[in-house]
C-alpha cells in the first residue's frame, strides 16, 4: 500500500511538474489557472459523506460511493478492489468515529498520509455525543488525538444543524487539493458549500415544524440500534433501542425484555425498523410488549446509515426519516394500545395450578 502511495505521488509530482512547466511557458500567466483540470477523483466511504461532498465540490469534483445503498456500514467488509480504490483516490472522506469498522485502519493510515479526512473530526467535539447519549466533552478521559473521543456516537449527519461545520471544512479541504495541483476553485467551493448550508438550515426548519406537532409525551423514537441519539438531541426527543450505537452488538433477551418494559412504561405506540438491517429484533419487541397486553405498530422503516434508490441524497433522506417519525406517531394504526392479553391468560392459568399443586404437595 505505501509502494503504491509512492507510486502514486510520484506521478503526482510529474503532474505537477507539467504544470509549472507549462505556466512558465505562458508569459501572460500570472495568476493561478481556473479548473483546468480533470475533475478531482475523490472517493467517499458512504453514501451520505458522499452526496455532502458532490454538493460542495459541484463538477469539480467526481465522487464514487465505497459502501452502496442498504449496505450496513457497521458491518461492510472491504474487497481487494475496494482498497485500490482508496488508495487511487485522490483524497479519501469518511464518516469516521468508528462507523466502518472494518476499514478502521486503513482509514487511519490514509488520515496519517494526508490523503483522508473524518467528518466527524470536522465537526466540533462540543456537539459529539458518546455512546452512552451523553455530550462527549464532559468527560475527557478518553480522548483520541485526532479529536474524537474513542467512544462517540457516529451518526452525526442526523443532526443537520452541526452539518454546517463540516461544510466548511470540506469547501477548505478540496480548495487545498487544487491549490496543490495549481488550480484555484477555492471561491466555487465555498459558494456551493454556503448554499448547500442555507439548503440545510431550511430543511431543519422544516424538520422542526412536523416534529412541533407532537407534543412531549410522543416523542420518543424506538429504533433497532441506537442510531437516532444526534436527531434526537436536536428536536428533543429520547430514544431507546435494541443494540447500542454499532449493529454488531446483538440484542439478546433481556435487552428485548427491558425495551418492552420501557415501551409499555412511556405508553409508546409505533416503533421502527431501519433500512441497513433486519426488522427480527424490532418484532420480537413487538410480541413481547403484545404478550404484556399492550398492542404496537411498526411505523416505518427508517434510513438510519444508507440512502436507497427512492431517497438518493442525503436531504431526501433527512426528509423522509422525519416524515416517517412525525406522521406515525401522529396518526398510528387502529388498535394500539392496550388490551386484554389473551397470550398471558393460560399462562397466568398454568402458574396458579403450578403455585397450587406445590402448596397441595
Ligand atoms: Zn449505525
Amino acid at each position: 500500500m505505501l509502494l503504491f502511495n509512492f507510486r502514486r505521488r510520484l506521478l503526482y509530482m510529474r503532474k505537477q511538474l507539467v504544470l509549472l512547466l507549462l505556466l512558465f511557458s505562458l508569459s501572460n500567466v500570472s495568476a493561478l489557472q481556473v479548473n483546468q483540470e480533470a475533475p478531482l477523483n475523490i472517493l467517499a466511504t458512504t453514501a451520505i459523506v458522499g452526496d455532502i461532498v458532490k454538493e460542495i465540490g459541484g463538477d469539480l469534483v467526481d465522487v464514487s460511493i465505497l459502501i452502496g445503498p442498504g449496505v450496513d456500514p457497521h458491518d461492510y467488509e472491504p474487497s481487494v478492489d475496494d482498497g485500490i480504490a482508496l488508495q487511487n483516490a485522490d483524497f479519501v472522506f469518511f464518516s469516521g468515529g468508528g462507523l466502518e469498522e472494518r476499514l478502521d485502519d486503513t482509514l487511519e493510515l490514509l488520515e496519517e498520509q494526508g490523503n483522508a479526512i473524518s467528518f466527524l473530526e470536522l465537526i466540533p467535539e462540543e456537539f459529539h455525543i458518546d455512546g452512552d447519549g451523553a455530550h462527549s466533552h464532559e468527560e475527557d478521559d478518553h480522548t483520541d488525538e485526532g479529536g474524537a473521543h474513542s467512544g462517540d456516537d457516529p451518526h452525526f449527519w442526523h443532526d443537520p444543524v452541526i452539518m454546517r461545520f463540516a461544510i466548511d471544512e470540506v469547501a477548505h479541504v478540496l480548495t487545498d487539493l487544487d491549490l496543490d495541483r495549481g488550480l484555484s476553485n477555492g471561491g466555487t467551493y465555498l459558494l456551493q458549500g454556503a448554499q448547500y448550508t442555507e439548503e440545510l438550515l431550511e430543511l431543519h426548519a422544516s424538520i422542526e415544524e412536523q416534529v412541533n406537532l407532537l407534543n412531549e409525551t410522543q416523542r420518543f423514537l424506538v429504533t433497532e440500534h441506537q442510531s437516532f441519539s444526534y436527531w434526537a438531541q436536536r428536536y428533543g426527543f429520547e430514544t431507546l433501542s435494541l443494540e447500542g450505537i454499532s449493529t454488531s452488538d446483538d440484542a439478546g433477551i433481556a435487552e428485548i425484555e427491558e425495551l418492552a418494559s420501557e415501551i409499555i412504561e412511556h405508553e409508546i405506540q409505533v416503533i421502527f425498523t431501519e433500512s441497513s438491517g433486519t426488522p427480527d429484533g424490532i418484532e420480537a419487541v413487538m410480541r413481547e410488549t403484545e404478550a404484556r397486553g399492550w398492542k404496537i405498530a411498526i411505523g416505518g422503516q427508517l434510513l438510519s446509515g444508507t440512502l436507497d434508490e427512492t431517497h438518493s441524497t442525503y436531504l431526501a433522506m433527512m426528509e423522509y426519516n422525519a416524515n416517517v417519525i412525525t406522521s406515525s406517531i401522529l396518526s398510528p394504526p387502529e388498535g394500539v394500545g392496550s388490551f386484554e392479553a389473551p397470550v398471558h391468560l393460560p399462562i397466568a392459568g398454568f402458574l396458579l395450578m403450578a403455585i397450587i399443586r406445590r402448596r397441595t404437595t
